[in-house]
């Protein structure tokens, strides 16, 4: 008999083997899987020998080789990064973005301007609904985009609101998303399965760099602990040396040291090999000890050309990145995959075919001896 590629797979492989990224790839596909208060719900079975649940599926078998050359026309070389033109820094010069945004506010800036230049019709990002609670939003227009500012630091499932729409005729969709859901868009736009969902109408991906993503719903009861029960109007993590998660309640600012929080990282999070979200038309983190300044990675051409308008419109103020800043963000990237690949190892799932990557680069990563703070 066929093995399963479907749902009874995506089960047994994923979601037994605590590995879902909660990306919102599978969910709203069909009527069976939904997201509910920050939980996978299987409302009924399925028996589908192949389902795009399991193809889409950031944890399932991840061809990163045929990702390459089917997305990016060729192999994959640079390891700590994926592929790029140049990595500077930037930030936004409005300073009302600045202020919502969670870093410099170059996400916000870029999809305003794709939106009002007429790039995209409609953007999905994520936004913070009742309780903290992420999920994925549909916008239209610039000010919208600014209600989605800042960064959730828990686990959203952004993509269920891809699948879902509603869409007007033929819109051209613009994404935010972390590495997980970057990789499952990766595999969205490969999949040789019937398209249901917009994808081939994506025109613009903005990834975020992201080393975890915390799990919603014990994570919000320790908070809730900690801050005595009055209502949380915001989260903020900082980066080394200070590392805490900050969270703002009406006139108090609750100081929580990261390790605490730790524990509600999800396993899934080990696995992941991509800190940078190599696939996306441009990545954006922090700029380490410089506050307000992002790190943007411009890694394809229709990228480039949003990143120069944006420059050349004024909206965005770019500097030469210190080496220093960039060397610190390879050891980084290349840290998340060497410890990924030891944790695959260790899950036995090296040996399943899980991850298509050919075996010199797996001992170039392993035998790297990198060691960045996380
Ligand atoms: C879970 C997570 C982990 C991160 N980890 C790191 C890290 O380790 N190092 C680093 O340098 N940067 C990290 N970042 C990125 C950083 O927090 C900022 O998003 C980035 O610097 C862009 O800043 P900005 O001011 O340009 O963004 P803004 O202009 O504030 O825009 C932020 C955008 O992020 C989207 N967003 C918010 N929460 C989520 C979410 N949970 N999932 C998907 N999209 C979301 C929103 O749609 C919004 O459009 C992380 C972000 C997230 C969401």
């Amino acid at each position: 008999m066929a093995e399963n590629r479907g749902l009874q797979a995506l089960e047994a492989n994923v979601i037994q083997k605590d590995l879902c990224a909660f990306c919102g790839a599978c969910l709203s596909l069909c009527p069976y899987l939904r997201s509910w208060g920050g939980r996978w719900v299987k409302l009924h079975d399925c028996d589908l020998a192949e389902g795009r649940c399991y193809a889409y599926c950031p944890r399932t078998e991840l061809d990163l080789d045929a990702i390459h050359s089917g997305l990016l026309g060729g192999p994959y070389e640079d390891l700590a990064m994926g592929p790029f033109r140049r990595v500077v820094m930037a930030q936004c010069t409005d300073p009302q973005v600045r202020q919502r945004a969670q870093t410099g506010g170059v996400v916000s800036a870029l999809m305003s301007l794709a939106l009002d230049a007429g790039w995209i019709d409609a953007a999905v990002l994520t936004r913070r609904g009742e309780d903290q609670l992420p999920e994925g939003y549909l916008v239209r227009k610039r000010e919208e985009v600014l209600i989605c500012a800042g960064s959730s630091y828990v686990a959203a499932p952004t993509l269920e609101a891809l699948n879902r729409g509603p869409w007007n005729g033929d819109e051209r969709i613009g994404v935010v998303a972390i590495p997980c859901q970057v990789q499952a868009l990766a595999k969205m736009r490969l999949s040789a399965l019937e398209r249901k969902t917009p994808i081939d109408r994506i025109a613009l991906i903005v990834g975020l760099f992201c080393t975890w993503a915390l799990t919603y719903r014990p994570f919000m009861e320790f908070v809730r602990i900690r801050v005595q029960g009055v209502p949380i109007q915001k989260m903020d993590i900082t980066p080394p040396p200070e590392r805490l998660l900050k969270v703002h309640t009406h006139g108090d600012v609750w100081n929580i040291p990261l390790d605490e929080i730790r524990s509600f990282i999800p396993p899934t999070c080990g696995v992941c090999l991509d800190m940078t979200s190599e696939w996306a038309d441009l990545s954006v983190g922090t700029v380490e000890g410089m506050e307000g300044w992002n790190t943007v990675v411009v890694r394809t051409e229709r990228g480039e050309e949003l990143f120069e308008r944006a420059e050349k419109e004024g909206l965005l103020e770019i500097r030469q990145l210190p080496e220093a800043n960039f060397q610190h963000l390879r050891d980084a990237s290349l840290l998340k995959k060497r410890r990924a690949l030891k944790a695959l190892q260790e899950r036995g799932e090296l040996a399943t075919g899980y991850l298509k990557l050919s075996q010199e680069a797996v001992q170039r990563i392993l035998e790297d001896g990198t060691e960045a703070e996380s």
